[in-house]
């Protein structure tokens, strides 16, 4: 496990829920009336950021209708790193345009990556071919053919501006992951208790490093920082008022975060006494591993301290 965590090998940052879209599987249930934050509050969090990040992936929400506060997030993040800064913007693609790729280019943008193309999305990735061609125009390399979702196959030349794209399948971004948000609402969710999410990329495997099948990551739900995508129950902090080191410094020497890290949840109440057979036998009336995740947090863990509710151990 890592002890420095002033160096970030990935960090997600999902800076707003606002979004043209409304899609029904959307797990963190961004859309017209999604939760927004202000431009102070997104300053705060980019000065409590670790002092290297190797990749900064900025989502929402769709960022780009957010864009007034996108670009002020970019000029303070290259005032904060310089201008080699990896940064990936993750959007649906839906607002973009000529105009608003130079801008984002300028501003230090290296990636783009269209996470739209799935049935869930009003535009069902009809846009695909237009972006495609709009990002070659620029010089943007097509860096699909170098990666696997969380792997890579060739390293992608670090010096290239690339763009990628995506969507949500049953095998991966519907699989036993986004038990979350409008995917709830909607009964949407793929029920699999055997699948685990946790030990994949975006997961919490490795997110306090220490492993190098999947790269280390954090996500930042607005201001709430937590060790994998789908989120914790309960926020390891709060990104506007604590350094992020300090929080994963402090989280790293809780159990049960140390056994996340290795991306077996199953196992994170042994040492308070609860057995990985009854953590299966849980999983299974849940159907999924985030679900069975949130129940043990509420029953077992203090919200704020994250530290054992001892009186309340089950046995
Ligand atoms: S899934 Fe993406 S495009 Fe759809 S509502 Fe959520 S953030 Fe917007
Ligand atoms: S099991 Fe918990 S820690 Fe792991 S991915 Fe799901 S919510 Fe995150």
């Amino acid at each position: 496990m890592k002890t420095d965590f002033n160096h970030c090998e990935t960090i997600y940052w999902v800076f707003t829920q606002l979004c043209n879209d409304k899609c029904a599987h959307c797990y963190n249930s961004s859309g017209p009336q999604g939760t927004r934050m202000t431009d102070a509050e997104c300053l705060s969090i980019i000065s409590n950021l670790p002092d290297k990040i190797d990749k900064i992936i900025l989502s929402g929400g769709e960022p780009l209708a957010e864009k007034k506060q996108l670009y002020l997030i970019l000029d303070t993040l290259r005032e904060k790193y310089g201008a080699e800064q990896k940064i990936t913007l993750q959007t649906n693609g839906d607002l973009m345009t000529e105009k608003i790729l130079d801008t984002l280019l300028e501003k230090g943008v290296k990636g783009i990556s269209i996470a739209s193309l799935d049935r869930f999305h009003k535009h069902a990735g009809a846009k695909l071919d237009s972006l495609k061609k709009l990002f070659d125009s620029r010089g943007m390399i097509d860096a699909m053919p170098y990666m696997t979702i969380g792997k890579k196959k060739n390293e992608i030349d670090p010096s290239w501006r690339t763009y990628s794209y995506f969507g949500a399948n049953e095998e991966m971004w519907l699989g036993g992951n986004w038990a979350r948000g409008r995917a709830m609402e909607n009964d949407i969710w793929m029920k699999d208790p055997s699948h685990n999410f946790c030990a994949i990329q975006s997961g919490a495997r490795n997110f306090l490093g220490g492993y190098t099948d999947v790269i280390q990551e954090v996500s930042i739900q607005l201001w709430a920082l937590n060790p994998c995508c789908p989120g914790t129950k309960f926020p390891l902090g709060d990104m506007r008022k604590e350094k992020l080191a300090d929080v994963l410094l402090r989280i790293s020497k809780n159990k049960v975060f140390q056994v996340l890290n290795t991306g077996n949840p199953l196992k994170m109440g042994e040492h308070i006494g609860i057995t990985e057979a009854q953590a299966i036998k849980d999983t299974e009336v849940l159907q999924n591993i985030c679900s069975y995740c949130d129940l043990f947090f509420i029953k077992n863990l203090h919200p704020e301290t994250l530290e054992p509710l001892t009186e309340q151990i089950e046995k």
